[in-house]
């Protein structure tokens, strides 16, 4: 129902939406922390959806932790969540690999969230915080060596992206026609802090684009890669699920082809009139101002 305009849930809405699913995947930033700040009336709404025998699952584009490294974030903001109901795109990147039987090396261009995911896959690496300080000298006659043994570059967010690792992807990528490149995500944007919106995976996902002439394969959001894992892992169908999110353009798109319900929280970077706008084709099944709103069916 891609054409429809998007419904402001009232509270028959957020019944009926509660009682059509078994399972709700959140997206993180934005609605269910903001930075480093949990939402107002997260942690009760979670209860509540527990309480009523709800299975949820975390799904985060932001590769620069590993599962591990959320479970932490979860547990210091004081939200009781489990391992195994956490997926980040620096995991998909290595359930991706993992899924090909991929055999050979990756290089990354990212934090150390995919080197631990990459570590708990048995995956060999380079690249990463290891090169955070690396230039390239530029001398007459100079060139980069490279290590032909890999196989894969994967991109993520990287705040110590450098000439030296743009060049050593570049080559990994130019020189090995059969050498896969992959996007943790494309995120235009991120917000590192709530004063101003920073330049997101996208800008480092397409430095690589550009000098390589190739196209991505993107595991994070709107891919679908880990929607088959959560639905064998917790025994779901599709229609069973409900897919909350603050962006059109990957949570809300990743919901919609899944097949999955939709519902938009304006607790991060959808504001109303981007959504309602006709330049705006992206239509989640509802929306509400932030996710603590569903707590209006236990008031009722
Ligand atoms: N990537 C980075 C680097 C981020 O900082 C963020 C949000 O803070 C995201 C991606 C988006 O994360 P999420 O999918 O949880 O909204
Ligand atoms: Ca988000």
């Amino acid at each position: 129902n891609g054409t429809t305009q998007p419904r402001r849930a009232d509270t028959d809405d957020k019944r009926k939406l509660i009682d059509s699913v078994d399972c709700f995947i959140f997206d993180c930033d934005g609605v269910i922390w903001r930075g480093d700040s949990v939402i107002d009336g997260v942690p009760e709404t979670l209860d509540m959806l527990r309480a009523m025998g709800k299975r949820l699952v975390f799904v985060t584009n932001n590769s620069t932790k590993s599962r591990a490294g959320y479970l932490g974030k979860f547990t210091g903001l004081g939200l009781n969540v489990n391992a195994e109901e956490i997926y980040s795109s620096s995991y998909a990147a290595a359930a991706y690999l993992e899924s090909i039987d991929f055999k050979k090396k990756v290089y990354v261009i990212g934090e150390s969230g995919i080197l631990e995911e990459l570590d708990l896959k048995g995956i060999q690496h380079l690249g990463g915080p290891e090169d955070a300080e690396k230039v390239v000298a530029l001398k007459k006659g100079e060139y980069m060596e490279h290590d032909e043994d890999v196989g894969a570059v994967v991109v993520g967010f990287d705040r110590h992206i450098n000439y030296y690792k743009i060049q050593y992807a570049t080559l990994c990528i130019r020189e090995n026609p059969g050498c896969l490149f992959i996007a943790t995500n494309r995120d235009a944007v991120t917000h590192l802090t709530d004063a101003q919106e920073w330049a997101g995976n996208g800008s480092m996902v397409g430095a690589i684009a550009g000098s390589t002439k190739r196209e991505p394969i993107t595991v994070g959001k709107p891919a679908e890669f880990m929607l088959d894992n959560i639905a064998k892992t917790f025994g779901l169908k599709r229609q069973q699920i409900c897919m909350v999110g603050d962006r059109l353009d990957t949570d809300i798109l990743f919901g919609k082809n899944g097949g999955l319900t939709t519902c938009l929280v304006l607790s991060g970077v959808t504001d109303e009139e981007t959504l309602l706008s006709p330049e705006n084709s992206v239509h989640p099944d509802y929306y509400m101002s932030q996710l603590s709103e569903l707590l209006a069916v236990k008031e009722a």
